[in-house]
């Protein structure tokens, strides 16, 4: 049996979009035989130049090689280019974007019609697709033995990161960041509306800030490992009822500024809550349990 390499594998790529044709041509450059298809054909057509084959159908494009990847729009575009095709002993690699149950109910679909199935989360925009130093990356989750078969291949355009057998973690883990990612712009959407009014200079506070989220960012080490004891008063050096006592300073703050206090606000509603249950000593970990139904 010839052995899957990084050189040979060859690859089917469906959508051609800004980030399907980004991983598209990672692939030719590697020097994997590549067929794409894509519902306006136009958009192959630099490919082609490129040296991938160009399939007429989705149904061509499936039935020309193994492996499989999409990245397409969303959940209801995967299910109308794999309408008329035949996965029977294909291995499915799915890039599109979706949330955990589409995942799942994906992988079932895909088990139903002969497939095996990856789903994917990538942690990357286009320009970091192929640039293994900008630290994008892909999140992977479904089949282990999939997984591994095309590791090589998948960690061509960037890193492979496999979380787990149940298909719906990639997404998971990929929500989950991107939300960590919003609370975050929150905070600095909110810094930056404190400063708006003053003579201040926005790229003056830019560096502060980005140095100062990175300084806090190691936090979440402590929080997970509180989370495994379940001991919220471990190693707390600035404690709930502390913290609260410090909000009215930032509510007013942001009043003197004229700066609505909204993205603030249900957070440290959550933290009063939590105060009020008696657990002033602990971190901020107990805002989680308020969190999770
Ligand atoms: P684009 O909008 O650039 O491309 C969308 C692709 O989906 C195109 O190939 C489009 O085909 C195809 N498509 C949409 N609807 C249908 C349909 N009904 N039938 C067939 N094909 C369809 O999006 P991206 O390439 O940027 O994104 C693709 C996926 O990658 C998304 O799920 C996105 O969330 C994810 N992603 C994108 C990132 C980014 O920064 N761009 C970052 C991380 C993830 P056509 O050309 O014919 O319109």
């Amino acid at each position: 049996m010839p052995q899957n390499t990084v050189e040979n594998t060859p690859v089917t790529m469906l959508g051609l979009g800004a980030m399907g044709t980004a991983l598209a041509r990672t692939w030719l450059a590697a020097g994997h035989p590549l067929t794409v298809w894509n519902r306006t054909p136009a958009r192959a057509a630099s490919l082609a130049i490129e040296g991938a084959k160009v399939a007429d159908s989705a149904a061509e494009a499936v039935a020309a090689n193994t492996l499989i990847v999409l990245c397409l729009l969303d959940d209801t575009s995967v299910d109308e280019v794999l309408a008329d095709t035949d996965l029977v002993d294909r291995d499915l690699v799915n890039l599109t974007t979706g949330n955990p149950a589409q995942a799942r109910a994906r992988a079932e679909w895909a088990r139903a019609r002969g497939a095996r199935y990856l789903d994917g989360g990538i942690m990357a925009v286009p320009p970091m697709i192929g640039a293994p130093d900008t630290g994008g990356y892909v999140f992977y989750s479904g089949s282990r033995d999939l997984f591994e078969r095309h590791q090589a291949t998948l960690n061509v355009p960037a890193g492979a990161t496999y979380v787990g057998a149940d298909a719906g973690f990639a997404a998971l883990h990929d929500v989950a960041l991107l939300s960590a990612m919003y609370g975050m712009f929150a905070g600095a959407a909110h810094a930056f509306a404190l400063i708006r009014k003053e003579d201040i200079d926005p790229a003056a506070l830019a560096p502060l800030l980005a140095d100062w989220l990175a300084a806090m960012a190691p936090a979440v080490h402590q929080t997970a490992a509180q989370l495994a004891s379940g001991d919220y008063t471990e190693g707390v050096v600035s404690n709930l009822a502390m913290q609260v006592a410090g909000t009215p300073t930032f509510l007013s703050t942001a009043e003197q500024q004229g700066v609505s206090p909204e993205l603030l606000s249900p957070y440290f509603e959550l933290m009063r809550r939590r105060l009020a249950e008696g657990k002033g000593e602990e971190s901020l970990t107990g805002v989680i349990d308020l969190l999770v139904h």
